[in-house]
């Protein structure tokens, strides 16, 4: 049996508008993107807040892929809705509007029967309330947390004391060199892991990821795929896969690590070959096995 994973973050309508096209009113948010990536390989304890316009039908998705929703809050209002536009290279993207809604006064609380959960991730909040989240949580195997511009400005006190907590931060590349100081990925690294974590993962959208660990430094490509839809959520999926992988395996070691960051590449490859969520309402595990295949041969050197 895998180990449980606990994620919090924000649970969202989004409306996405990408040189492909555009979606209204989707599903999104970063605990929700995490929680379906990382359902392929373990139970997941999901943490957020929705308004009361929230769809049977949307909780219905999740409990489908076995995610537990006794940590998914429902407030008095409307759900956090975020409008977003990708530039030509889609690694640009524009926020146009954000409404908070109900996020707005977000407290997470967590269940009883979450508190064991051995893996976690803090996704994208504001930092005392991920650390509020860490503080509930029994003796956690291994923490991780995502981060933003927003809070590597506005709260970096807050950040850096979490970070002394977190064994993983997984990042883009913007963003490690806002927090570290330097653009150059080798340098910021080295300065993050003083920070506290063990290990970061830098996201570089369509050019991979690098994982850094003070005995590893791991490249991964992104997989490359024809056509790219909408990017939304890749950087969420990534992680669940990642956190999904390793609570499966149930132990960090630089081989579940390295395999965690390739099925995290995996899964977000999917991710952004369809508007929103729609590729995970009939993704499967065999899917997922047979482009994890494909991306060894991708990047078999010896080319055997
Ligand atoms: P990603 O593309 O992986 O960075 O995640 C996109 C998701 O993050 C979308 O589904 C949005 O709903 C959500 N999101 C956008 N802005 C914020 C924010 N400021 N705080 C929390 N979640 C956000």
């Amino acid at each position: 049996m895998s180990d449980k994973v606990c994620v919090v973050g924000s649970v969202a309508f989004d409306s996405i508008e990408t040189p492909e096209g555009r979606a209204d009113d989707v599903l999104g948010g970063a605990s929700t993107y995490f929680s379906v990536a990382a359902s392929f390989f373990a139970p997941v304890n999901m943490v957020g807040i929705v308004g009361s316009d929230f769809p049977e039908q949307e909780k219905d998705f999740l409990a489908s892929r076995g995610i537990n929703l006794d940590g998914l809050v429902e407030a008095e209002g409307e759900t956090f809705r975020w409008h977003g536009r990708y530039h030509e290279n889609m690694n640009v993207r524009d926020t146009l509007d954000l409404k908070l809604n109900v996020f707005e006064h977000f407290a997470p609380e967590l269940p009883q029967s979450y508190r064991d959960s051995e893996f976690v991730f803090l996704a994208n909040i504001q930092p005392s309330l991920q650390a509020r989240v860490l503080e509930q949580l029994v003796g956690p195997k291994f923490v991780g947390a995502d981060t933003m511009d927003h809070w590597i400005e506005e709260s970096r006190d807050e950040l850096l004391a979490l970070l002394a907590n977190v064994d993983l931060l997984s990042i883009n590349d913007s963003e490690a060199a806002l927090l570290s100081g330097t653009g150059n990925m080798v340098g910021a690294a080295k300065r993050v892991l003083e920070m506290g974590p063990d290990h970061l993962v830098v996201k570089r959208g369509e050019y991979g990821a690098l994982q850094f660990s003070s005995d590893d430094v791991f490249a991964v490509p992104a997989f490359p795929l024809e056509t790219v839809i909408d990017p939304t959520g890749a950087g969420d999926t990534f992680a669940g896969g990642l956190f999904g992988s390793l609570a499966e395996a149930g132990e960090i070691n630089k081989k579940s690590l390295r395999r965690a960051v390739v099925y995290g590449s995996v899964v977000a490859s999917f991710t952004v070959e369809r508007f929103g969520m729609e590729r995970f309402k009939s993704l499967t595990r065999d899917d997922i096995e047979r482009r994890y295949g494909a991306f060894m041969a991708l990047t078999d050197f010896h080319g055997d």
